[in-house]
């Protein structure tokens, strides 16, 4: 049996490199349960949760990290997020129903930029930006890596109707910088270019591990669990509100009496009426 909403870490013993590798199915499911998306769509939406599987698992502090592609293109906007305590969730936006079956990531989007956020619990977030300029999402992200946070990165992604599937290595930051540590970089991620899809989606991943690093001294940690989680309340929405301005929310409440919230990401309603929306807007100025 496939593992099920796990992510792992692993090392590799004498060298200054880690990795990690996802798997997700239910969470994936449940993702996109709630949306009618095509299943070209579906398959990208997998590959961006997998990956804010991967990079959330290479934050050492509590926080959020998102990874959001905004295009001009029939998808405006592709975004997963995951938390430090491993809960996803995802979306895609845009006028999908009638897209080719054919289409990558890239002509769907086009001319777009892959913005990676993180959010750490009580403190500012911050966000590093890259071109889409790259065929595959994976790519992308190596290219980030590579600009934002000098470690090189090695991501293959993979994603069906059902299964998504990550795997991830990368350089951690050492000062030798010797030739034996540069020739185990580039044999390693020879050695991680030559897995299928095929075998991400339906390999354990001790197995994915056994069939790529079979040569090496690899330490595979105990599985984390993954799973659907929605971080929507009434109080982040109410701050949504009050971000769109007083004049906006009063001409709302003139024409409909009240003001109705749904969230696109897991559905939940939220409904403000007038003493709501008073008490928001009155909360802060406590003099
Ligand atoms: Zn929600």
């Amino acid at each position: 049996m496939k593992s099920q909403d796990t992510r792992q870490r692993f090392l590799f013993d004498e060298t200054h490199i880690r990795g990690e590798v996802t798997t997700l199915n239910e969470s994936f499911q449940a993702i996109q349960q709630r949306q009618d998306y095509p299943a070209v769509i579906t398959a990208i939406l997998g590959e961006f949760l997998a990956a804010a599987s991967l990079l959330s698992a290479t934050l050492k502090f509590k926080g959020i990290v998102s990874i959001q592609a905004i295009g001009q293109g029939d998808i405006t906007s592709i975004m997963a997020e995951c938390s430090n305590n491993t809960q996803l969730r995802g979306i895609v936006r845009g006028d999908y129903q009638n897209i080719g079956s054919e289409e990558g990531f890239k002509s769907l989007l086009g001319s777009a930029t892959l913005a990676i956020t993180i959010e750490p619990e009580g403190r500012e977030r911050y966000q590093g930006i890259v071109p889409i300029d790259k065929d595959s999402l994976s790519e992308c992200l190596e290219h980030y890596f590579a600009q934002s946070e000098q470690l090189s990165t090695k991501i293959k992604l993979a994603a069906n109707q059902h299964t998504a599937a990550g795997i991830l290595i990368q350089e951690m930051p050492h000062s030798s910088d010797d030739e034996q540590a540069r020739d185990n970089w580039q044999h390693l991620s020879l050695l991680l270019e030559s897995l299928k899809p095929e075998e991400q989606l339906e390999l354990e991943h001790e197995e994915q591990l056994y069939r790529l690093f079979h040569e090496q001294q690899v330490r595979l940690f105990d599985p984390e669990n993954l799973q659907f989680f929605c971080s929507c309340s009434k109080a982040r929405t109410a701050k949504m509100l009050v971000s769109l301005g007083a004049d906006e929310i009063n001409q709302i409440f003139q024409e409909q009496g009240i003001i109705q919230v749904n969230c696109e990401f897991c559905d939940q309603y939220y409904q403000f009426d007038q003493p709501d929306i008073d008490a928001i807007f009155n909360e802060p100025s406590v003099h």
